[in-house]
This record gives C-alpha cells, sequence and structure tokens, in this order.
C-alpha cells in the first residue's frame, strides 16, 4: 500500500502560517505541547485500562521518551500512551478538532497580529511542532489493535499516510529540526525546557541520550505535593497545562479536604476570559480524576455552570474507579464534592473582594455575568452569591455592591432603581434618570442580560424591592431632597391644567395604534418624552434582547406609554396649540406627535417606526422654524 495525501482543514492551514512566522520568541514551547499530548495520551490508556486491564498489560508502566539523533538532526518525543489509528490520525492531525475550537476558529480574522493575541490564549498544540522542524513524522499504534501508521508532514498544506511498524503501541513524534534549531539536540537545552514547563507531568520524561537513561522531571502530579514545595512559576505551569491557557491565573486555589469525603484540588481563575465563556453548553474544564487516574474533564456535576471559568483538577480519594464516567455524575458523593468546591471558591472571592477592591474588580469585569447565573441557580447559595456582586451605577465610575447601595438609599426611598441596556455610558444619560438624579437618587446601570433573570427570580434585596425607572407607577416625590422638594404642587396644578389635558388627548389621538397612552410625566425634568412600560407589561429592554435573540413572535411589540414632560417648553407650547383647538393647528400637532414619539424610540435605542415619515415631517418643522428668504433664491427676477 502506498502513501495517501491530504490536506489541512483551512484553519490548520491558517494557524501554521502564523505558527511559522510570528511565534518566534516562544518557539521552545513545541516541547511542553508534545509532552502536554504525550502525557494526555498515557491519562486516557490509564483510564480505558481500568476496565480493560489487558490493554497495558504488556508495558504497565507509563513513560515518556526523549531521544536525539545528531547527524540525522531529529529529535523524538515517544509516549506509551493511547496511540492513533488511521481515522485518528486524519481527525486529530488534519484538523483543529479541540473543544472550544469552533469558538476559536469563528474568532480568527486572518489578521495575523490578532490571530496570535487568540492563539496566545488557546495554544497550538500539535502544530507547534512546525515551528523548529521543517519536517514531523508521526509513527503511531493504538493501544489494543495490530497496525501501526505514519504521518508526515511539512506544514505546507497537506500530509501523508501510510501503514508503518511499530513494536508496540504509543506515540512517536519525530522532528527534522530546521538548520537553525539544532540548540534542540543538546541534552542541557532539552532538560531546561522540561524543568521550566513540564516539571508537574505525573509520569516520568526520561532522556535517553546518555550512557544510562536519566528522569529529567520530577514525575509526580503536581497537586499532590505539598504546597510549600511548590512555586508560583510551577503553579503557572500547570494552570497552562490543564486549562490550555497563557495567561497568568488571577487566583490559584490548592488544598486537601479530609473528613468525611477526602479529595484534593488545585483550582484557577483565569485572568483574562476564556473565549468559550458565553458558548451555550457552559461546560466545565475542571479535570476529574480517582487516585491520580484521570476519568474525565467533563463531568457535569462537579462543578456549577456558573464557575465555569475554573480551571485544574480535582483529584478524588473516595470516588470508585471502576465505573463509567456517566455513573460519576449520579454519585451522592459527587454532590458533596461540589458543595465542598463552591464553598472554598466563594470564600476566596469574598476575601479577595474585601481586602483586594481593585483585583477583585479585575475578576468581576471578566466573569461577574458568568457568576450571576449562580443566583438564579444556586438557591443555596444565593445571598452569597448576590453580596459577591457589584454594580455600576449613576453615583460614579466604582463598582458598587448592594449592601452599600441599600446603606445609602435617600430617606423616602422605598425600592432599589435600576435601569437595563447595553452599556453603562449611553444609560447613564438616558432621559428616565433625569428625575433620579434631580433627586439624588442612585440607580444601578445593568448591563449583562443576565440581569434580566436574577432580579425577578430574586425580587427584593433586605426587604427592598427592585425596580424598574421604565416601569409603570414611578413615584418620586416620597423621596426626600434634590431640587424639586415643592414639586409636588406644580404637579397637582399641572394635573388640572386644562391645556395639557387637551395636548395628552390630541397626541394620544394622533399617536393611536402606536402607544399605549400619552400622559404627564414625573420622571422628566429636562427631555421632552421618554418611552416606560404600561403597568404589567414586559419591561422595553427586556423586549429588545428577546427579539434579539428570536424568542418573540415576528411582529409581536408591546405598546409603550409616551409620558411627556410639563415643564418642557416645547410641550408648553404645544399645549397652547392644543387647547386653541384652531383648525390650522392640527397637522403641525400630529406631526409633532409623532416625531416626538420617534425621539423617544431613538433615545430608547429603537428603530423610528416610518423613516421616511420621520424624514419628511423634520424637514418639514425645520422649514417652518426658518424665515422666509427676503429674495427668491431661484428664479429669473
Ligand atoms: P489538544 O492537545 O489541545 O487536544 P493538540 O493539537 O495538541 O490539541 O492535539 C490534537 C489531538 O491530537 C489531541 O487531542 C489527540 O487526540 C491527538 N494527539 C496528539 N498527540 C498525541 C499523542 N502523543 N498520542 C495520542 N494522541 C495524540
Ligand atoms: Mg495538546
Amino acid at each position: 500500500m502506498t502513501a495517501e495525501t491530504f490536506t489541512f482543514q483551512t484553519e490548520v492551514n491558517r494557524l501554521l502560517d502564523i505558527v511559522a512566522h510570528s511565534l518566534y520568541s516562544h518557539k521552545e514551547i513545541f516541547l511542553r505541547e508534545l509532552i502536554s499530548n504525550a502525557s494526555d495520551a498515557c491519562d486516557r490508556l490509564r483510564y480505558l485500562a481500568i476496565t480493560e486491564p489487558g490493554l497495558i498489560a504488556d508495558d504497565p508502566e507509563f513513560r515518556i521518551r526523549l531521544t536525539v539523533d545528531k547527524a540525522a538532526g531529529t529529535l523524538s518525543v515517544a509516549d506509551n500512551g493511547i496511540g492513533m489509528n488511521h481515522s485518528d490520525l486524519i481527525e486529530s492531525l488534519g484538523t483543529i478538532a479541540r473543544s472550544g475550537s469552533q469558538v476559536f476558529l469563528s474568532q480568527l480574522s486572518g489578521d495575523a497580529r490578532k490571530d496570535m493575541t487568540l492563539i496566545g490564549q488557546f495554544g497550538v498544540g500539535f502544530y507547534a511542532a512546525f515551528m523548529v522542524a521543517d519536517r514531523v513524522e508521526v509513527v503511531t499504534r493504538r493501544a489494543g489493535e495490530t497496525d501501526a501508521w505514519q504521518w508526515v508532514s511539512d506544514g505546507k498544506g497537506a500530509f501523508t499516510i501510510e501503514p508503518a511498524t511499530r513494536p508496540g503501541r504509543g506515540t512517536t513524534v519525530i522532528l527534522h529540526l530546521k538548520q537553525d534549531e539544532k540548540e534542540f539536540l543538546e541534552e542541557s537545552r532539552l532538560r531546561q525546557i522540561v524543568r521550566r514547563y513540564s516539571d508537574h507531568i505525573g509520569i516520568p520524561i526520561v532522556w535517553e541520550g546518555g550512557e544510562k537513561p536519566a528522569t529529567l522531571n520530577a514525575a509526580s502530579s503536581l497537586w499532590t505535593r505539598p504546597k510549600k514545595d511548590i512555586t508560583e512559576e510551577q503553579y503557572k505551569e500547570f494552570y497552562h497545562h490543564v486549562g490550555h491557557t497563557f495567561d497568568d491565573p488571577w487566583l490559584t486555589l490548592h488544598y486537601a479536604a479530609e473528613g468525611v469525603l477526602s479529595y484534593t484540588a488545585l483550582l484557577f481563575i483565569p485572568s483574562s476570559p476564556p473565549l468559550d465563556m458565553f458558548h451555550p453548553d457552559r461546560k466545565s474544564h475542571v479535570k476529574l480524576y480517582v487516585r491520580r487516574v484521570f476519568i474525565t474533564d467533563d463531568c457535569e456535576g462537579l462543578i456549577p455552570a456558573y464557575l465555569r471559568f475554573l480551571r485544574g483538577v480535582v483529584d478524588s480519594e473516595d470516588l470508585p474507579l471502576n465505573i463509567s464516567r456517566e455513573m460519576f455524575q449520579r454519585d451522592p458523593r459527587l454532590a458533596r464534592i461540589r458543595a465542598g468546591l463552591v464553598k472554598r471558591v466563594l470564600d476566596e472571592l469574598g476575601k479577595k473582594a474585601e481586602n483586594e477592591a481593585e483585583a477583585y474588580t479585575a475578576f468581576w469585569n471578566n466573569f461577574g455575568a458568568v457568576l450571576k447565573e449562580g443566583i438564579y441557580e444556586d438557591f443555596e447559595n444565593r445571598d452569597r452569591l448576590i453580596g459577591l456582586s457589584r454594580f455600576r451605577t449613576t453615583a460614579g465610575d466604582g463598582l458598587v455592591s448592594l449592601d452599600t447601595y441599600v446603606d445609602r438609599m435617600k430617606e423616602g426611598q422605598g425600592a432599589i432603581y435600576t435601569i437595563n441596556g447595553e452599556e453603562a455610558e449611553a444609560l447613564s444619560r438616558s432621559p428616565q434618570l433625569e428625575g433620579f438624579k434631580a433627586k439624588g437618587v442612585e440607580v444601578l446601570l445593568l448591563t449583562d442580560p443576565v440581569d434580566e433573570f436574577w432580579i425577578p427570580a430574586v425580587g427584593r434585596y433586605r426587604d427592598k424591592p427592585f425596580k424598574s425607572v421604565a416601569a409603570a407607577g414611578i413615584d418620586l416625590d416620597a423621596i426626600a431632597g434634590g431640587e424639586t422638594e415643592d414639586k409636588g404642587e406644580t404637579e397637582a396644578a399641572d394635573a388640572d391644567s386644562p391645556e395639557l389635558a387637551a395636548l395628552t388627548k390630541a397626541l394620544g389621538e394622533a399617536l393611536a395604534g402606536q402607544v399605549k397612552e400619552v400622559r404627564l410625566s414625573r420622571r422628566l425634568t429636562e427631555s421632552a418624552v421618554c418611552l416606560v412600560a404600561g403597568e404589567g407589561d414586559m419591561d422595553i429592554y427586556l423586549e429588545r434582547l428577546l427579539r434579539q435573540h428570536h424568542k418573540l413572535e415576528p411582529g409581536m411589540a408591546t405598546l409603550r406609554v409616551l409620558e411627556v414632560n410639563p415643564g418642557h417648553p416645547l410641550i408648553r407650547r404645544l399645549a397652547g396649540l392644543a387647547a386653541a383647538e384652531a383648525d390650522a393647528g392640527r397637522g403641525v400637532l400630529a406631526d409633532a406627535a409623532h416625531l416626538l414619539l420617534d425621539q423617544a424610540r431613538i433615545v430608547e435605542g429603537e428603530p423610528v417606526s416610518d423613516p421616511t415619515g420621520f424624514a419628511r415631517r423634520l424637514a418639514s418643522v425645520l422649514e417652518n422654524s426658518l424665515p422666509e428668504p427676503a429674495t427668491p433664491a431661484t428664479g429669473d427676477a
């Protein structure tokens, strides 16, 4: 049988291109990637061998071997792990098949600089070999199978696969080093790289270049070692290994729980958000081990979805080894471990929030939106999670806790006021906030879609209900303070004013079918108009979110209430016009009604309903506001 030729998936080519051109400063990490793969391959086979011991009976000691051939200029990394068969090879070394890679691929921009940063977060894995080699061979044999295969590529678009021979199971990666990469043939250099990046690997990495084999790493899994023997650098490298990531950990949490259940946890919180944070599967990435044997990195039930930003390992002493992955998820002991992990993580977050507010802000900006999912998903920890939550408010740039907010509520303020939208800066300029600002009442600026879910679920905090400033029935009069102390009387007068009554009636008629109601506002101080939700109606922003996610019937839209500011000069003049009941004013009033509604919609971030009509009315109003030209602009006078 001759070699078959395959082409790489387009995205692999893109990756290889970037690898070849841009990653020079870190090229030694190719070895970390290959050793990491070898170690994963051993982990996977060790797990299979629990139920099928025959798979490793001929060679039970796992190890990774490094050898060089100086004459040929090759470096080999060999493992006796699970190996790959023909289809594994095509799938694994021809595509980017990792979990989360879809997100990665969708974000590749083609701009080498940007893609580099992405890769920095994501890692190049096996393809890193092409940073130092102009030809890579992989000879591999899957455990339990007899056929071996050789995969070869120069990293330029294609690879070949052909039958080969290999005495035992496992994979050997042979790098034909580029002319100026011969430093990777030297024992001292290799030893240094292994110590630096791969010391935490739990199986021996053996150098077979000298008189007798030498083990280069400590060969015990990092989390099994005493904390005092582990340097920050080692934690960091381990984090890179388990997390498939290259930033620094924002938090490192390493502890052994003893008692009814014994387990060791080594968990990290990243300092920059992983790419798949908002992927719909909301998968956790913490690896589960049982007595040092890797079980799965996808154990539902080990970590709640709202802590899916955690990376690391949990190694249990008690869970049984010989049950299926699916069975673990139903083991009540797993739920107990989870409760313990959640408690410890929230404890640590609490300490950071209290003692290192600035660092906590960085965490919150990355993961606050994820953590808040727990407020409605984890009833048991609801209060703690609310306590850990931070908010932007109209009071300033910093982040505020709900306790701080409630502590400084105004006298007579009965509710925690909120406003929702996409972006805090724009929200803080919303007309609906004018009355609150005038009174000095603080409002939470909510910009995470998840806020639409946990707030209704919680309802109130410290006995104060949450209330949207865009909801019906806002009454600011009861609240002390502000420049509008005597507003109560003016408002009573406004309500009785026949002119204003005529105006709301005329506007209501002109906008029939487009608004639910037109009424005088008690929350506007500067703007002429704003839109608010009617009694019992869906929140305006929530409806927009649902529409964006196609969760609403097409065409379905709740009619809103148009509030007009009785103190605004424009509204006063229009009121005079409405009261005069002169027919000449009707057309102007109708145009004004539509323009006021469109203006309110624009401020709300909604499109105007009839752009052509909007343009025509605006032009006509502008035209009427300008003086007639003294001499005709055109013509032949
Ligand atoms: P990752 O390790 O993140 O999955 P890599 O690019 O490093 O991504 O490797 C791609 C895939 O190739 C691995 O997921 C694995 O299936 C396969 N692979 C790589 N090296 C080995 C090896 N030494 N033994 C078995 N499979 C391997
Ligand atoms: Mg890898």
